[in-house]
């Protein structure tokens, strides 16, 4: 027998991105492990990359093309093969780019991180056609977008900094299920003696863990971080010294910090004033006495209305307190702002012959059913999806299904599984799993440069999303050289080896050791030198003046909550957030049965005052529903979420789930403030006992 081992790299969508070893016996693959030597994945994994052989040996990978022969989403195939789809789908598009190219639409997200198996063959394929280029917002342009107003790029506080924090705020998320090495980080923070405070509507796994679990009301963190800048201004908790040098627009702050008593902000938040004032002080004074403040903000504050704000506003905190200064200072957001990476490279815009119009992929529900319009421009005629499935995850699901049941609709799904979109293709192409191509990888957790290899051959007759997307080229009539480019090249040409943060980055190289970490300072901004058009941290945005928004942190109330709309909340009480289930990565994994057992079914946690009032008990079905749409889920009754607030875990296959419906049928496709994204965790609902 023989056996190898296999360096790759985990390519879902984490901060983590952790480095694999896989063990290879006699070309099969046994066993994915953290790398041990690999500084932030230390050998760690979490349960459900454990499991990744147990999903690429899974018994329904789709191994061969196939052809819908039912009706669309009744998930009815029969296998073809490759010379028969491809053919298929280019007599399809090949009309179709001739008269309207806006009339196809790519679909695709972080199903893979990877820059190879991601964007980049793909774009260069869509490029050339001109298709309607996909605004990818579906997760992080909110809080990218407010972030980047104030410190001017997505570059905060290193991951391997952390465990010397004193004072550790984890504000809208939950390692423990969703960035696990950070996890282990602060734990090691808090085992020597620093506090950690979470800050989350939900008592989550995290939450319980940390010394103290602030529940404020979803879409609210915004103006908690107001009423911190009033209690640091007005106890003058602050560095004047970092603030005069490093940052822009402190009086104009002062006045608007003014407004948010934490009285105010308690009332806005349904917390008490205490909390306010207590979380400010500690904050403020720590850093005074010059030790190590940090904040790790996630997704969680930015799915809502003034989504892109909050993160703004929690972004100005560190400048305050001068907490910037401590390598184990600051806040982090992501790390994907430090990569160099070479997307023009990769995507080839310049393939375009014009710019097309852009679809937002967070309203595909409307914009799949909208007709040709002057201001839409032509109707949607071909979708070809491919790391996504947009049927579970995108908004407003009721029209994202009734958009792909166009019988007119052309859609073509690359995929590892018959998901729920794949039910609703016309054809479906097996890809490759992660095990089975090479990739490499930025992280938006730390700071290494990832490569993967190849551990076994592709299994069946699947193929990576680079080969599909040439093998398509070649069928378009494509001939220019982009489209020969092998993987290896591809991945050649990810980092630029010029820019000073990846000097040194050999591809080659990168595959036999599997990381190279970014040349980067210890402490980003210690003496400012922010990405802002000042060079410092913009308390006061003239870009944001320019682009219609109001220049300085600020606060607004979820679309759906009484101060917006009581006559809504009225009908529908209950605030919803769907967080990700931690045996569950967005849609991955559901099909995976062992994870799939260990979350259960599809639960709804709710207060005991709100199930009490319902006439619920623990354990019977309820119905989760508004005006769009309504879901299945077994109550559990709990003070886990506060009273007020319902909590459905995400995200379930539909087809896999109770009632064929997910917590997506009642969310919205209203955008946040900025950054053009989702706002998930904006939504009212009411919730009444399923009657047996
Ligand atoms: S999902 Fe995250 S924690 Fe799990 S192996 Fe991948 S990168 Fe690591």
């Amino acid at each position: 027998m023989t056996s190898t081992q296999v360096r790759a790299a985990c390519p879902l969508d984490c901060p983590d991105t952790c480095a694999l070893l896989v063990t290879v016996e006699d070309g099969v693959a046994t066993a994915v492990k953290g790398d041990p030597d690999h500084p932030t994945t230390a050998g760690v994994l979490c349960t459900k990359v454990s499991r990744y052989t147990e999903r690429t040996y899974h018994e329904d990978r789709l191994l061969h093309p196939l052809k819908r022969v039912g009706r669309k989403g009744e998930g009815k195939f029969e296998r073809i093969s490759w010379d028969e789809a491809l053919d298929t789908i280019a007599a399809r598009l090949k009309p179709i780019a001739a008269r309207a190219p806006e009339a196809i639409l790519p679909y695709s997200y972080c199903g893979t991180m990877g820059l190879v198996q991601g964007e980049s063959m793909s774009s260069r394929f869509f490029n050339k056609i001109g298709a309607s280029l996909l605004d990818r917002t579906i997760c992080a342009t909110a809080g990218f977008t407010g972030y980047k107003y104030t410190i001017g790029a997505s570059v905060g506080t290193d991951m391997e900094q952390f465990q010397n924090a004193k004072l550790l705020i984890i504000w809208g998320g939950n390692p423990i299920a969703s960035n696990l090495h950070f996890w282990t980080r602060a734990q090691e923070a808090k085992r020597h003696g620093a506090k950690l405070i979470a800050i989350d509507p939900y008592r989550s796994l995290t939450a319980e863990k940390c010394h103290q679990h602030i529940a404020l009301l979803p879409g609210t963190d915004a103006a908690l971080a107001l009423g911190l800048m009033h209690v640091l201004i007005k106890e003058d908790l602050l560095d004047h010294d970092y603030i005069a040098q490093y940052t822009l627009g402190f009086e104009e702050l002062k006045q608007r910090a003014a407004e948010w008593t934490p009285e105010r902000v308690a009332d806005t938040c349904g917390i008490t004033v205490d909390e306010v004032v207590d979380l400010a002080r500690l904050y403020g004074s720590m850093a005074k006495a010059g030790e190590p403040v940090a904040i790790r903000t996630n997704y969680g504050v930015q799915r809502v209305r003034g989504g892109g704000m909050a993160v703004r506003n929690i972004a100005c905190l560190p400048a305050l307190v001068g907490a910037w200064r401590h390598p184990a200072g600051g806040v982090q957001l992501s790390s994907s702002g430090s990569f160099p990476t070479n997307k023009p490279k990769l995507q080839r815009p310049d393939l375009l012959k014009k710019i097309p119009r852009t679809i937002n992929m967070t309203t595909i529900g409307d914009d799949l059913l909208r007709p040709a319009s002057p201001a839409f421009g032509p109707q949607v005629e071909a979708v070809i999806v491919y790391n996504s499935n947009p049927l579970a995850i995108a908004p407003d699901s009721d029209k994202v299904m009734r958009g792909f049941m166009r019988e007119d609709l052309f859609t073509v799904v690359l995929e590892q599984f018959q998901t729920d979109t794949a039910d609703y293709a016309d054809i479906v192409l097996p890809a490759t799993t992660q095990l089975e191509h090479i990739d490499a990888h930025t992280s938006y957790g730390h700071l290494y440069m990832m490569a993967n290899n190849a551990a076994i051959a592709p299994m069946g007759e699947a193929k990576p999303n680079t080969e599909i997307f040439r093998l398509l080229a070649a069928r378009m009539g494509f001939d220019d050289d982009c489209f020969k480019e092998s993987d290896d090249e591809l991945a050649a040409q990810s980092f630029n080896a010029q820019d000073v943060r990846a000097i040194g980055f050999d591809w080659d190289a990168l595959k036999q050791k599997g990381w190279q970490k970014l040349n980067m300072p210890a402490a980003p901004f210690a003496q400012g030198g922010f990405y802002t058009p000042s060079g410092k941290c913009e308390f006061y945005s003239a870009q944001m003046a320019k682009d219609g928004l109001d220049p300085l942190p600020t606060y607004l109330p979820p679309y759906e909550s009484v101060a917006s709309n009581p006559e809504l909340a009225k009908r529908y009480p209950l605030a919803m957030i769907s967080p990700p289930a931690r045996n569950f990565l967005n849609s991955t994994f559901v099909n995976v049965k062992s994870l799939r057992s260990a979350e259960g079914e599809p639960h709804l946690d709710i207060h005991p005052d709100d199930s009490a009032a319902r006439g619920i008990a623990d354990g019977d079905m309820v119905r989760i529903f508004n005006d769009r749409g309504s879901f299945v889920a077994k109550a559990r009754v709990t003070d886990k979420a506060r009273a007020g607030l319902v909590v459905g875990l995400s995200v379930w296959w539909k087809k896999l789930a109770t009632d064929g419906k997910n917590a997506n049928e009642v969310t919205s496709q209203q955008l946040t403030d900025m950054g053009r994204a989702p706002t998930f965790y904006d939504t009212l609902v009411q919730v009444e006992k399923v009657s047996a």
